[in-house]
C-alpha cells in the first residue's frame, strides 16, 4: 500500500498536530522534577563550597594563634636566658647561653615571618569566605523563587495535558477505528510521528522532500502527494506525508 484515499485525511492531519504538541507538553512536563532536583543540587554544592571556604580560614586561623603561641614561648625563654647572663661567671656558660639567645631569636623571627604569611592567607581566605556566603544567601533566594515557578509550570501543563486529552479523545473517536488503529500504529513504531507534511524545496520548485526524514521524494511520491484527500507513505521511514496547499486549500 503506497497511499490512503480518504475524506478523514484532514481529520488524521488535525490529530496528528493534536499529538505533537500533547507530546510536548507531556515532555516539559515531565522534565520539571529534574530541573527541580538539578537546582538542588547546584545549590548543595555551592553550601558545600561555602564549609569548604569556612574551613579553610578556621585552619588558618587556628595555625596564626599556634605561631603567635610559640613566639610567645620563645620571648620567654629570651628573658629567661638574659636573666640568667647576669648570674653566671663562667665563661663557657656564657657562650652557651649566649648561644641559646641567639637560637631562640632566630626562631623568633622564622615564626614572625609565619604569621606575616598567614595574615596574608588569612585576608585572602576571608574575602573567599564573605563572597560565597554571599553567593549561597544570593542563590537560595534565587532558589525558591525559581522552584515555586517550575511547579506553578507543572500544576498549568499538567490542567492544560488534561484538557488536551479529552479532546484529542474527542477528536480520535471521530475517525473510522480502522484508519485509527493504522494511525496508531505508524505513531508507536516512528517515534509519535505518523503523519508528516511534504515540503517544497524554496530553492528547487517542483522538488519535495518528507517532513518525517527529509529525504526527496520519488517522482511518483511527488505526483501522489497533489491527489486530494490522499496521504502517501514515504519511501524512506514509511510515515504519511501530505501537501499542505492540497489538502488544505
Ligand atoms: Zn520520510
Amino acid at each position: 500500500m503506497e497511499i490512503i484515499h480518504t475524506v478523514e485525511a484532514k481529520a488524521l492531519v488535525e490529530l496528528q498536530k493534536r499529538d505533537t504538541a500533547i507530546d510536548a507538553l507531556a515532555a516539559r512536563t515531565a522534565a520539571i522534577p529534574a530541573a527541580i532536583a538539578a537546582l538542588n543540587a547546584a545549590f548543595a554544592r555551592k553550601k558545600a563550597s561555602m564549609s569548604a571556604a569556612r574551613e579553610a580560614l578556621q585552619t588558618l586561623q587556628v595555625k596564626k594563634k599556634d605561631s603567635e603561641l610559640k613566639i610567645a614561648e620563645a620571648e620567654e625563654g629570651i628573658r629567661k636566658h638574659q636573666r640568667e647572663l647576669n648570674l653566671v661567671k663562667d665563661n663557657n656558660a656564657f657562650k652557651a647561653l649566649l648561644s641559646e639567645i641567639e637560637n631562640d631569636k632566630k626562631g623568633k623571627d622564622e615564626l614572625e615571618t609565619v604569621v606575616l604569611f598567614l595574615l596574608e592567607e588569612i585576608d585572602k581566605a576571608s574575602v573567599q569566605d564573605k563572597a560565597t556566603q554571599a553567593e549561597v544567601k544570593q542563590m537560595e533566594a534565587g532558589l525558591k523563587s525559581e522552584i515555586a515557578a517550575l511547579e506553578v509550570s507543572s500544576k498549568e501543563f499538567s490542567s492544560k495535558l488534561e484538557s488536551a486529552r479529552a479532546e484529542r479523545a474527542a477528536a480520535a473517536s471521530a475517525i473510522t477505528p480502522d484508519l485509527l488503529e493504522k494511525y496508531e500504529n505508524i505513531r508507536t513504531n516512528r517515534g509519535g510521528l505518523a503523519v508528516a507534511p511534504a515540503h517544497e524545496d524554496p530553492a528547487t520548485p517542483g522538488k519535495f522532500s518528507c517532513g518525517g526524514c527529509h529525504m526527496s521524494l520519488t517522482p511518483q511520491k511527488t505526483l501522489d502527494i497533489k491527489k486530494t484527500d490522499t496521504l502517501t507513505f514515504c519511501q524512506d521511514c514509511r510515515c504519511l506525508m501530505y501537501l499542505e496547499k492540497t489538502l488544505f486549500s
